[in-house]
């Protein structure tokens, strides 16, 4: 039984019940607001804090590596490839146009893509690609994205690698940060945030939608938004919406770390950057990629040890560092890398399958979503 008290407050019907605190359903709610600044938001998360890939990722604020985009365009064509580049980078934009770089540590210091030396990558066509995808990207960015960093390869200290295509947009941020921001302006504006609430249920009747969770009574709202990205199939079982684990781990403070910045390696699959003088690494999940289609947010030896020989043959070698943090967080992927952005009916809506990506994404689909619900 609940309190009139709390009945009135906490439980009163809503014009929107976000499901999901992660980037998308904050930045919706801050669109929502943007919008409408009169209109009543209640997020919920079924996390004490946000337990989804928000704050758990690798905070890189980037929108494709080459041989992402290279394989990208094979994939889904030219037009396809493009229009996600453009939501990242206008993503990218939108973060800094809200929040001061101090806010959230973020630092667009350049990326670079490594190429190892078992493969065989010639130096001509990788010019060749730099300069055909700069060419395609200068209509969105205006700038010279890719540049050749061959020369950087020693002083960085790096083993095995070949060539280096340095991404002179891109850059880092505090995923922690960005999510308590987001939460502070959203709350200080008047949304409303439910944490330790699980939404086990979705039931529309006529114009209202009523959510069945762990509380005592049902939440209701006249519109909902379901935010849940990689756990999207256990509330909407028939989305092609998969889960995929990805680990990360942080060094030790490295002495005299001589490089800063993003790097990727093999299409993506592993990802590094600087954290001050520590090394936050992530990844390979390709070498077990059945095994990590998984809701569970354990680690594993067997993508830890992984992670670790990389950093000892490839990222620091000859260095002494111990590892201070490993974690894990789910992504959510599908057969298709774009997003499910969808209106399941007039009163329920989702916004869902990063793959990935939804630092950058998350404005952009947040303000799309807040154009739909209201519209
Ligand atoms: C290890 C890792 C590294 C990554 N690195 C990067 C990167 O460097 N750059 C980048 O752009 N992207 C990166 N990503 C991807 C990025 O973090 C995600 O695409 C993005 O955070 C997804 O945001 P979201 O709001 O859609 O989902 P989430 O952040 O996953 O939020 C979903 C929320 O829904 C809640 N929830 C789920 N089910 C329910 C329910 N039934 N009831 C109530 N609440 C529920 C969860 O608790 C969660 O907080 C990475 C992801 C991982 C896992």
């Amino acid at each position: 039984m609940v309190s009139v008290w709390e009945k009135e407050t906490f439980y009163a019907p809503q014009d929107i019940i976000i499901i999901g605190s992660g980037f998308v359903g904050l930045w919706s709610a801050f669109y929502l607001k943007k919008r409408n600044p009169g209109i009543k938001i209640t997020i919920v998360d079924r996390g004490i804090v946000p337990t989804g890939a928000s704050t758990r990722n690798a905070g890189f604020a980037c929108f494709g590596s080459l041989t992402e985009l290279l394989a990208d365009e094979q994939k889904m064509g030219t037009d396809n490839m493009l229009s996600l580049v453009e939501m990242r980078y206008r993503g990218l934009e939108k973060i800094r146009a809200v929040f001061s770089k101090k806010q959230i540590d973020m630092e667009m210091c350049g990326g670079y893509e490594l190429f190892p030396t078992d493969e065989d990558f010639l130096e001509e066509d990788l010019m060749e690609q730099i300069t055909y995808l700069n060419h395609l990207l200068k209509p969105i960015v205006k700038k010279k994205t890719y540049t050749p960093a061959d020369k950087s390869i020693r002083g960085f200290g790096f083993s095995n690698i070949n060539h280096l295509v340095r991404n002179n947009l891109e850059g880092y941020l505090h995923p922690g940060r960005l999510t308590r921001k987001l939460l502070q302006t959203l709350q200080s504006s008047g949304v409303q945030v439910l944490n330790g609430v699980e939404i086990k249920k979705i039931t529309e009747a006529g114009s209202q939608v009523s959510l069945e969770s762990n509380l005592p009574v049902p939440l209701t709202a006249t519109r909902v938004l379901i935010g849940v990205n990689g756990f999207a199939k256990q509330l909407l079982p028939d989305l092609d919406v998969e889960p995929a684990r990805g680990q990360v781990l942080v060094t030790s403070p490295i002495k005299k770390l001589p490089w800063k910045g993003t790097f990727h390696y093999q299409q993506g699959f592993y990802y590094f950057r600087n954290l001050g003088d520590r090394v936050l690494l992530g990844g390979a999940r390709n070498i077990a990629i059945e095994a990590e289609h998984t809701f569970s947010q354990e680690t594993t030896s067997l993508i830890q040890d992984e992670l670790e020989n990389f950093l000892r043959t490839v990222i620091l070698p000859g260095k002494q560092f111990t590892i201070e943090h490993r974690w894990s967080g789910t992504m959510g992927i599908g057969q298709e890398k774009t997003p499910i952005i969808r209106e399941l009916s007039p009163s329920v809506f989702c916004c869902v399958r990063m793959s990935g990506m939804g630092v950058a994404l998350a404005p952009v689909l947040g303000e799309k979503m807040a154009k739909m619900m209201t519209a």
